[in-house]
């Protein structure tokens, strides 16, 4: 009943099944191609200067001592009953799970390609993109303008942009209280909204002007060479564009077989095997399991349930009918944060959200409500990156 379980991946989910697996005793391999792991979260207190770059980088030292084999390589597609590497051996195995995360949809906006990111970086994969954004904000002048634009649903993190957008202000309201904020959107609503608008009219009144694309906001194009954002309505030439482009399962899902038309990958809320080729799971970003936003607490969350349905399996018994919780935290300022909950239930194979549960952090709590859920988002970070990468 030991079966051979391969992961590809070392992020949030990828690590953590790895480890549950290896801990119930499984042969547990996980492939991933970087040295070492840079996590999103809290990624934008590094673009304040709140925290340095080594501060969010992990080894998964812990996997090690767990008893999970690490390949350091690049998954390259999947045949029956083997993953393919780029440079190593095939690797057989009775189950496969994916959580590779996603891929910037490059072209999808026009002008916007691989050199385009070393001009107007994105920043949604955390390493050297963000020491680009980081050092490109220290060098603009007081005064400059910053424009973020975000994408159309759906894509990695929510509320991501917006706290990006908020803990830059904090930053600038430091550094260079003369600079502006502009967030050129895809959509006329986001998540936290009120919660983010509130913090931004309390922290940083002026500074920050976001832009739906019923006040022209969509981004059409743009143009790394003139440093031009387009809308259909407006040029804006700024001194730091922070282009948020759209997104899709990565390249090793597409490979594999298991992305649909929309470029994520449909699998089952009870298992995550992907409705697409049997014995391969996908979890975290790249899976679309019916419902659940795209974060790193859902990703630890369905690694876990994943876990438990291969051991089930792979003992001859059913996988038990899940339920799921999501909480996001957002850091406004430094002590500044709140949430959104959600919790997720099963039914024929799909994740629905639970009416009547979850929510979001009440609007117009004092000051030290904030400032708790500031601490408690970073007690979050320090726990689910212990429990997975570190
Ligand atoms: P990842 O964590 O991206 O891991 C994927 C791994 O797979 C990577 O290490 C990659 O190198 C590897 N890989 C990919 N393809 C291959 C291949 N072919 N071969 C070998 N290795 C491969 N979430 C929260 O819950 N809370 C937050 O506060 C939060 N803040 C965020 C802030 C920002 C700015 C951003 C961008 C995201 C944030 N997120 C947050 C979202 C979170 O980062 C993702 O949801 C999470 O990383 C998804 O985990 P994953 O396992 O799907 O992918």
């Amino acid at each position: 009943d030991r079966g051979r379980v391969v992961v590809v991946g070392g992020g949030f989910g990828g690590a953590t099944a790895a480890r549950f697996l290896a801990r119930a005793g499984h042969n547990v391999t996980l492939v991933e191609r970087d040295p070492a792991f840079v996590t999103c979260p809290f990624s934008n207190t590094v673009l304040a200067g709140l925290n340095p770059l080594e501060a969010i980088t992990f080894d998964w030292s812990g996997l090690r001592a767990d008893g999970v084999t690490l390949v350091q390589d690049e998954a390259t597609g999947v045949d029956d009953g083997s993953l393919a590497l780029a440079s190593g051996d095939p690797l057989p195995f009775d189950r496969l799970i994916l959580s590779p995360g996603i891929d910037l949809r490059y072209g999808a906006l026009p002008g916007y390609d691989e050199a385009a990111a070393q001009i107007m970086p994105h920043a949604w994969k955390a390493g050297a993109q963000t020491a680009l954004l980081r050092a490109q904000l220290e060098a603009m002048e007081d005064g400059g303008t910053v424009v973020i634009t975000a994408p159309a649903n759906p894509y990695r993190c929510p509320p991501g942009p917006y706290e990006r957008a908020s803990l830059i202000a904090d930053y600038l309201t430091r550094e260079k209280p003369a600079s502006k904020i502009l967030i050129l959107d895809a959509k006329e609503a986001f998540s936290k909204q009120p919660l983010f608008e509130e913090a931004w009219a309390t922290l940083y009144p002026g500074m920050i002007e976001w832009v739906p694309p019923s006040m022209g906001g969509n981004v059409a194009e743009v143009d790394p060479g003139t440093m031009t954002v387009a809308t259909d309505f407006m040029s804006y030439t700024p001194a730091v564009a922070n282009v948020i482009p759209p997104q899709r399962a990565a390249a090793i899902a597409q490979d594999a077989g298991v992305a649909d038309e929309t470029g994520w990958c449909p699998v089952s809320g009870l298992t995550f095997e992907s409705d697409l080729r049997p014995n391969i799971h996908v979890i975290g970003d790249a899976c679309f399991p019916g419902a659940m936003p795209k974060s790193a607490f859902s990703a630890n969350a369905q690694a876990k349930v994943t876990a438990q349905a291969i051991d089930a399996i792979f003992r001859g018994a059913d996988p038990v009918s899940p339920k799921l919780m999501n909480t996001c935290y957002s850091l406004a300022g430094p002590d500044y944060g709140f949430t959104v909950a959600g919790v997720y239930g099963e039914a024929d194979g799909k994740l629905f959200e639970l009416e009547e549960a979850g929510g979001i952090s009440p609007v117009g709590a004092p000051p030290e409500v904030r400032s708790a859920e500031a601490d408690y988002a970073r007690s979050w970070y320090a726990t689910i990156t212990h429990e997975s990468v570190g």
